[in-house]
């Protein structure tokens, strides 16, 4: 049984999975060295995370920032007991990240029919005809694999989605073999309720929330207030990116990944563990950020590098 914190129906423990070099990282419009994106994992981890994204084994000819995937995976210098996963679209993908040293891979899929169309460029069966056999030989391989489901709360051409809907599709990410499926709310629209309405309606289709990570954005500014309404379903996975880097590259109301540092700082003050040291990760994102010439979005670093003007 999980440990409880005081605070009643909240875990005890968090896992953050990190997600700011790859979902962050793909969104910068200049390309990013990957000497500077490596030092960047390197200081996550270093900073307590457990889980760190590393890049995506995408086309390069879709997504130019992540042409180097190879040579960030394989440039790393690994810490023991952390996990370091990978993008990967198709078969292909599957095996450059594999034949790059990498031992966890995530596959993504939409909720919705045209975000799958638009993203993806296929419909979401299609989608899930492609996807069904890079998990199947992934796991063959040893690879662990781990599932995306974007846009669960709301879609810019279909607005809200009904949970039932969002539950048939992650669904098929489970029965591919992910271990975890990600929920994401790629346009941060979705409010608390929502939020434990769908975890919820996973609950009611036998899906516990041990099987569930969250994945939101703070566009409207309810990332964390979405956080917390998960942890109180029983989720205790939860995806951030350092500096609250990136968005969405397809879709242009998607601004603000939920920062770590505002993350961490709220996990902090609920008394839930994580591991993570939050002035590591400040001054990890604040290094990155100054490197790439632009201002830190996390409003906790941004607090802290007004209080302590040598966090730099
Ligand atoms: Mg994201």
């Amino acid at each position: 049984m999980r440990a409880h914190n005081r605070h009643v129906d909240l875990p005890a423990r968090v896992q953050v999975v990190e997600v700011g070099a790859r979902d962050g990282l793909q969104n910068e419009q200049g390309v990013v060295a990957p000497e500077l994106k490596i030092s960047f994992i390197e200081a996550l981890a270093d900073a307590g995370l457990p889980v760190v994204e590393v890049t995506s084994f995408v086309d390069p000819r879709w997504v130019p920032q992540l042409a180097d995937a190879e040579e960030v995976l394989r440039g790393l210098e690994r810490k023991a007991g952390v996990r370091y996963p990978v993008l990967v679209p198709n078969e292909r993908g599957l095996d450059r990240a594999i034949a790059a040293g990498a031992d966890e891979i995530a596959i993504f899929a939409s909720a919705t029919e045209t975000f799958s169309q638009r993203n993806l460029n296929r419909s979401r069966d299609e989608a899930a005809q492609i996807f069904a056999p890079v998990a199947e030989k992934a796991i063959a391989a040893g690879v662990r694999v781990r599932g995306y489901l974007s846009m669960v709360l709301g879609d810019p051409w279909e607005g809200a989605i009904p949970p039932h809907e969002v539950v048939a599709q992650g669904r098929r990410l489970l029965d591919m073999g992910c271990f975890e499926l990600s929920l994401g709310d790629t346009i941060g629209v979705g409010t608390p309720g929502r939020v434990q309405d769908l975890i919820e309606a996973f609950a009611d289709a036998a899906i516990g929330p041990q099987h569930l990570a969250v994945h939101f954005h703070d566009t409207y500014g309810q990332g964390l207030a979405n956080v917390l309404a998960a942890l109180q379903c029983g989720v205790a996975v939860v995806d951030a990116s350092a500096g609250g880097l990136g968005g969405c590259p397809f879709a242009h109301s998607a601004t603000g990944n939920l920062a770590t540092e505002d993350l961490v700082y709220m996990l902090d003050g609920l008394g839930i563990e994580s591991g993570i040291d939050l002035d590591a990760v400040a001054r990890a994102s604040t290094q990155l950020c100054a490197a790439l010439g632009k201002e830190v979005a996390s409003r906790v670093t941004r607090a802290l590098q007004g209080r302590q003007p040598g966090v730099e």
